[in-house]
């Protein structure tokens, strides 16, 4: 590839930075159509799928992996526990310790599969701290390259982003250790 990406980090501000990666999942899930309201909460009902159909990656015991169906970047996941709690300290010592397995897991096949630089990892808990889905607890883990050019670059520039997301979504399956 010839083309020079710049530095982003010469033009983002921490700040805006924060709201950029922060922020676009509430997209996927508040302006979901043209009635507002949302009885069902999306990652209650996400596993009640085929994993495809709702972009699962992969499932544990206590707690599950999808696709964020608005990425800040190609592979951008979220960590939920299959129960509807809304703030970490809800969470049970058995699915604190699997959420973290499961994050673990999750950073080591995006750098297998990705080969990002790095990661953010967190939670926002509760909407006035920027959580899209503030009902249901969620960990998000985003993986960041030194150029933040986009994952899997050819396909990002040919596809939908629905197939480039189901893309995504088998590629990392497909790496996810079956021990795990
Ligand atoms: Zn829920």
């Amino acid at each position: 590839m010839s083309e020079v990406w710049e530095d982003v980090g010469e033009f983002a501000g921490v700040p805006d930075e924060f709201q950029r990666l922060w922020t676009p999942h509430r997209m996927a899930y508040i302006q979901a159509g043209p009635e507002p309201l949302r009885e069902e909460c999306p990652f209650c009902e996400a596993p009640k799928y085929p994993d495809a159909e709702r972009l699962v990656v992969a499932r544990g015991k206590t707690a599950y992996v999808l696709l964020n169906l608005f990425p800040y970047n190609s592979g951008h996941m979220l960590v939920c526990p299959y129960r509807h709690i809304a703030t970490y300290d809800q969470a049970t010592p058995e699915e604190v310790a699997e959420i973290g397995a499961l994050t673990q897991i999750g950073m080591r096949v995006l750098r297998e599969v990705s080969r990002c630089d790095g990661f953010n990892l967190g939670m926002n808990q509760g909407a006035v701290a920027g959580a899209g889905v503030d009902a249901h607890l969620h960990q998000h883990i985003v993986p960041r390259w030194k150029s933040d050019a986009n994952f899997f670059p050819i396909i990002a520039k040919t596809k939908a982003l629905p197939q480039l997301l189901g893309e995504v979504r088998e590629a990392v399956a497909a790496a996810w250790p079956t021990d795990g």
